[in-house]
């Protein structure tokens, strides 16, 4: 496998999601997907669906979230 690089995904950065402050990272996109579809379809009510999969891998970031913004999946 390829070097592994720690990516993440900030609700804060859905301006729909304003309530919602949770990061979730991880070493492997795979692993980073699954945790954020289960998060938004569990607690935004999004359908889990390829294109928004699409969508969700895009939005990953490079790095750590900012300190003390994140929760366990
Ligand atoms: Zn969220």
């Amino acid at each position: 496998m390829a070097e592994k690089e720690r990516k993440y995904i900030d609700c804060r950065d859905y301006p729909n999601n304003k309530t919602c402050t949770v990061a979730i990272s991880a070493d492997s996109d795979e692993e980073l997907l699954e945790a954020a579809v289960q998060h938004v379809v569990s607690v935004h009510g999004y359908s889990d669906t390829p294109e928004f999969r699409e969508e969700l891998r895009k939005s990953f970031k490079k790095g750590s979230p900012p300190a003390g913004m994140t929760r366990a999946a």
